[in-house]
């Protein structure tokens, strides 16, 4: 997963600098929707002298590149997960800030369907369900 994010950076042109074949590393083996911070964490574990500035920079070439798909929560923390991985929508845990990822045939057949319904061919979507966990009993 690693070798592969590097080399669609290198096929895009990208210079890859020691600290940025780094973060792209420590993306590769992000399972998760990590933010900056959480990044930067995992990136000094594995080169202590990475700064944030630096983590967040290439974040932003990432993105930027198409690399990497930025994920808003609506909790003002931008997170990030690999742009190429299998489509999945996002369940987000409000009191915990959880993410649970799931994929159900029926919305995305229905989201086929509304679109279609107005006149257009869905290429894409982005669906955020946010919750609290329901009470027991
Ligand atoms: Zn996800």
């Amino acid at each position: 997963m690693t070798d592969h994010i590097i080399a669609r950076c290198e096929a895009k042109g990208l210079r890859m600098t020691d600290q940025r074949r780094i973060v792209a590393q420590v993306i590769g083996a992000s399972a998760d929707h990590p933010d900056v911070e959480e990044l930067y964490f995992r990136c000094i574990k594995l080169d202590p002298r990475i700064s944030i500035a630096t983590v967040y920079r290439t974040v932003k070439l990432f993105e930027e590149s198409g690399i990497l798909e930025r994920l808003d929560f609506a909790d003002g923390r931008a997170r990030y997960e690999d742009a190429e991985r299998d489509h999945h929508d996002h369940l987000i845990d409000m009191n915990s800030g959880a993410v649970l990822e799931f994929v159900d045939p029926d919305i995305e057949a229905l989201q086929v369907r509304i679109a279609e319904r107005l006149g257009y061919r869905l290429i894409g979507h982005r669906l955020e369900l946010y919750a609290v966990p329901a009470k027991k009993g």
